[in-house]
């Protein structure tokens, strides 16, 4: 019932609508690049943020500083008006919790946005592991991407909350607040920050994978120089 009060309000007030996308960007690349461009796109967004995490709980390898993964962020943006950098989550102490970050990006937009949070299906598939996972869509929504044909079964519990919030159409993420996840399908550039790192660590370039100015700060300081994974 108050599902179809909120679409009808929609019609006549537009919505803000909002995405973004967390990672440790570590070093952020063409791949986060070129997804982000075209989900704005997709999505309509007004706006749409790449949100650094600070301290990753769950990252297998060790993480470069936030200043350092931030510096590169602000080096590949400077010159983009379409994406924008979110630093919210370095100015928590502890590990880095998507909830607190959606509650935090709440409380900045009110209870009316449109609050997207993008996520890979690599990031999807271990959701039931993540802080107050079944809370998220209290919060906004989520918009799970991945490659056509790399269908993959997902956990029982992550199954039955998917099936309880599942949207049909990417138009119902904008026309609500939140409360459903959307799966999309679209084609990802092959490029990861570990396959970056693996060729630094081996003194091979990866230029052409990320931003030029990126790769210069990369050679300046010498990041990833003598870090195999
Ligand atoms: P790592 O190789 O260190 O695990 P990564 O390249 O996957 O890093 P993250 O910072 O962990 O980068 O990813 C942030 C978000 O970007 C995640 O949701 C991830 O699924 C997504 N992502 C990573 N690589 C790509 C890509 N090539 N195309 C589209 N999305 C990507």
């Amino acid at each position: 019932m108050s599902e179809t009060l909120d679409q009808t309000e929609s019609m006549s007030t537009p919505r803000s609508v909002v995405a973004f996308m967390g990672g440790t960007f570590d070093p952020l690349h063409f791949g986060h690049l070129r997804m982000a461009r075209e989900l704005k796109q997709a999505i309509a967004a007004g706006q749409f943020r790449l949100v650094p995490c600070g301290d990753p709980y769950h990252k297998a390898h060790p993480v470069s500083p936030a200043s350092q993964r931030v510096k590169m962020l602000e080096l590949a943006l400077a010159n983009d008006a379409e994406l924008d950098l979110d630093t919210r989550e370095l100015k928590r102490d502890g590990p880095t919790y998507s909830y607190d970050t959606l509650v935090s990006l709440r409380q900045e937009l009110g209870a009316d946005a449109s609050l997207i949070m993008v996520m890979g299906m690599d990031s999807f598939l271990s959701l039931p592991k993540w802080h107050n996972w079944q809370k998220l869509t209290e919060l906004g929504h989520i918009l799970v991407v991945h490659r056509p044909g790399s269908e993959q079964a997902l956990s029982e519990p992550l199954q039955s909350w998917y099936a309880n919030c599942k949207a049909t159409q990417l138009e119902q993420l904008r026309s609500s607040s939140h409360g459903l996840v959307f799966d999309l399908r679209m084609t990802m550039l092959d490029i990861s920050a570990t396959q970056i790192r693996g060729l630094l660590s081996e003194g091979q370039s990866p230029q052409y994978l990320l931003p030029e100015s990126v790769l210069e700060y990369i050679n300046q300081t010498g990041l990833y120089c003598s870090q195999p994974d």
